[in-house]
């Protein structure tokens, strides 16, 4: 989810584009970089902040009226100096900077070199550079006509600008699937992944949809076409809003803004991955070791916090579809209690960061005793992808609030996918039933768009529940890692003390809890054991609790019982954790909010745990 910068037009470029990267930093900040032409392309770049870059180039010539810039999040290939943005295409007469995935890249590379291509870095993004290089060298052809033809050829997402030497007066931008904004100057052009670069220099802007392709040219006005070379006619709209809420997309909240961006952070996390029409799901990262994971003798799953509670989701998963035994652990107490591992152990580690220090020292405990060990993160190098012997990348984005939400679901989503692709290799499912959870899998983004849209109901709910001062929820099967999630999202941000329990647990113990006072969280969506929830919501009622209750659609009983209700769309079973998380914390965020905590940075929390 990187950052993209671009300008033209007769002003100095660097100081505009050093700015906007600034804004954007929220966006990523593994790696910097910015291309200038003045008469010849010159690309800097460093690793880490924009800062680092801003120092870097103090002694170098930013002279030019035209440039490109970009703060990496990187997904393919560390966050190094050369895999920083921008790309030069070999000849260096061509620099791109890009925002997305190349799906098609490995395929698309290797037919480059056989052409005698070389390459500089590991990124996807890179070999689109040489593509539109020998697009234009083949076809003799202009930039614009170069780029149009590459995209042609190119499977996935992007928003991407580039710019050439030999063409020092134009930018070309396209979109695909990644945010891309254009700003109208008198007699310039701005380009940003959201407005908050623009903003100060012009009110006219114009978003691009996808599968468009803008040509900016010095003196002329926008061109918009499709990357089907149907003209379209720019559609300029003006701002109206002020810088804060730009930063956070019109969001109050960065954990807000996280919560709806879920629909694209799954669709990202599957994304070249999962191909339902064709029956595939394949994890690139994980290829080399899957006959290692489908003979284990067991896995052992290892985590803290939020993503514990991923890797619970992820144990039902795997046992119920690729039946190898799972156990899951937190890093913190599977590090210094003297665990049973061998070398047919495969231990998946799971974490946002991928800094958390308990689960890199569980880590280097597995590898100790000979286990193979593979990662779950979401931060690309970070030191958990590199402690690990592989690893699958979860592409959510970064996480900015504290409480995860969107890095939550993308990690059911991957550990969905591992037992998947498991369960076909190990024949512990009927292809037919295969197929049928690839689609349905294929249409989780938008039935969590569905439950996104929820009219505000959980507003509603939370408005009415905000003073109680201990809530429970309770949930059995894959709902119960959703109730466990549900409370420490209500504990973390809103201060409010919550449990989670298995529902059938409840009368042993925190039935003694319930009162009038009392909300009662129940995910009892349509499963075989629907009947028995329904019977331990009874047993709430009888006692004066309240209910609040996230069923499936339609649903009539539980509905009849409860005080409130939240609908999700209907779903394989194991795929209710994806849609019934997102009510739990929508109703987490609007509590807190409603009790004015500081939603982002609630107190005592960090968001990146690196230390024991
Ligand atoms: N795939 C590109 C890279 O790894 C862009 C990353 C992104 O936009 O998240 O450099």
């Amino acid at each position: 989810m990187c950052g993209i910068v671009a300008y033209l037009g007769s002003k100095d470029a660097y100081p505009i584009l050093i700015n906007g990267l600034y804004k954007l930093e929220y966006r990523g900040y593994d790696s910097a970089g910015v291309a200038l032409i003045d008469n010849k392309l010159s690309v800097y770049k460093t690793k880490g902040k924009v800062s680092k870059l801003d120092k870097f180039v103090e002694d170098k010539n930013t002279n030019g009226f035209i440039g490109i810039a970009h703060t990496r999040w990187a997904t393919h290939g560390e966050p190094n100096k050369e895999n920083a943005h921008p790309h030069y295409s070999m000849n260096k007469k061509i620099a791109i900077i890009h925002n997305g995935i190349i799906e098609n890249y490995p395929t698309l590379k290797e037919e480059l070199k056989g052409r005698g291509y070389r390459f500089d870095s590991e990124t996807d993004t890179e070999v689109l550079a040489n593509l539109i290089e020998d697009v234009m060298h083949n076809e003799s052809c202009s930039l614009q006509d170069a780029v149009l033809i590459a995209l042609n050829q190119v499977v996935g997402a992007y928003a991407l600008v580039v710019i050439s030497e030999e063409e020092p007066d134009m930018l070309i931008a396209a979109r695909k699937g990644s945010p891309m904004v254009i700003g109208i100057g008198d007699d310039d052009y701005y380009i940003a992944s959201d407005a908050t670069p623009i903003i100060e220099y012009t009110k006219n802007v114009v978003y691009m949809n996808d599968e468009e392709i803008a040509i900016l040219k010095k003196g002329q006005p926008l061109k918009i076409k499709t990357i089907a070379n149907q003209d379209k006619t720019p559609y300029v709209q003006e701002l109206e809003f002020n810088l804060n809420t730009l930063e956070k997309g019109g969001y109050e909240h960065f954990m807000l803004k996280e919560i709806y961006e879920q629909p694209s952070s799954i669709r990202d996390s599957l994304r070249g991955r999962l191909r339902a029409k064709e029956g595939v799901v394949s994890l690139g990262g994980i290829v080399d070791f899957e006959q290692k994971i489908v003979h284990a003798n067991k896995i052992i799953m290892i985590a803290c916090g939020t993503s514990w509670h991923a890797c619970l989701v992820g144990e039902y998963l795997f046992e119920d579809l690729a039946r190898i035994p799972v156990e899951v652990e937190y890093a913190s107490e599977f590090r210094y209690r003297n665990p049973i591992i061998t070398e047919n152990d495969v231990v998946i580690a799971v974490s946002q960061s991928g800094e958390t220090a308990d689960t890199l020292a569980a880590i280097d405990l597995a590898k100790e005793k000979g286990a193979t060990v593979l990662g779950v993160c979401n931060v690309v190098g970070s030191s958990i992808s590199r402690a690990t012997h592989a690893g699958s990348y979860t592409h959510a984005g970064p996480e900015i609030g504290v409480a995860s939400t969107k890095a939550f679901t993308a990690q059911v989503t991957v550990l969905t996918m591992m037992a998947l692709r498991m369960a076909q290799l190990k024949g512990t499912i009927p292809t037919s039933r295969f197929m049928q959870i690839l689609h349905e899998m294929e249409a989780i983004p938008d039935k969590v768009e569905e439950v996104l849209n929820d009219g505000g109901v959980a507003q509603m709910i939370a408005e009415k529940y905000k003073d109680a001062t201990n809530f429970l929820y309770l949930g059995r099967g894959y709902n119960f890692p959703v109730a466990l999630e549900g409370a420490l999202k209500l504990k973390e941000i809103s201060y409010i003390h919550a449990e989670g329990y298995p529902a059938a647990e409840m009368k042993h113990g925190p039935i003694a809890l319930i009162d009038k006072n009392m909300p009662v969280v129940f995910i009892a969506t349509n499963n075989v054991i629907y009947e028995k929830v329904v019977s331990n919501i009874q047993e709430v009622k009888a006692r004066n609790g309240k209910v609040i209750a996230i069923v499936t659609k339609g649903d009539k009983v539980v509905r009849g019982l409860a005080d409130y209700v939240i609908e999700i769309p209907e779903t394989e079973d194991m795929l209710v954790p994806l849609l019934a998380s997102i009510p739990l914390q929508k109703l987490a965020y609007y509590i807190a909010v409603m009790r004015g905590c500081n939603v982002d940075q609630p107190r005592n929390l960090a968001k990146s745990v690196t230390v024991e």
